[in-house]
């Protein structure tokens, strides 16, 4: 993550269904699926903020909120 810059996942447990789309696209590896299989963000510090998890849910279940620092 870049500095002053931080990013927040906001994941709604109760629209995702754990396809596991986001974990497959993510290209740093931030998410993965717990064990309700729902998506969680695991490593969020290695996010870059590409919003490609926020794109691909097909349930609207993920939100990148990317705060830009000074
Ligand atoms: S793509 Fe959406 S519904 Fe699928 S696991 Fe990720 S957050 Fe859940
Ligand atoms: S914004 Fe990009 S890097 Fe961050 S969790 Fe989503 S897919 Fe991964």
């Amino acid at each position: 993550m870049a500095k002053g810059k931080s990013i927040e996942h906001i994941i709604d447990k109760s629209w995702c269904k754990g396809c596991g789309i986001c974990v497959h696209f993510c290209p740093k590896q931030v998410l993965e699926l717990n064990s309700d299989e729902k998506a969680v963000a695991a490593r969020p510090e290695d996010c870059i903020g590409c919003k490609l998890c926020e794109l691909r849910c097909p349930d609207l279940a993920i939100q990148i909120i990317v705060k830009e620092g000074e």
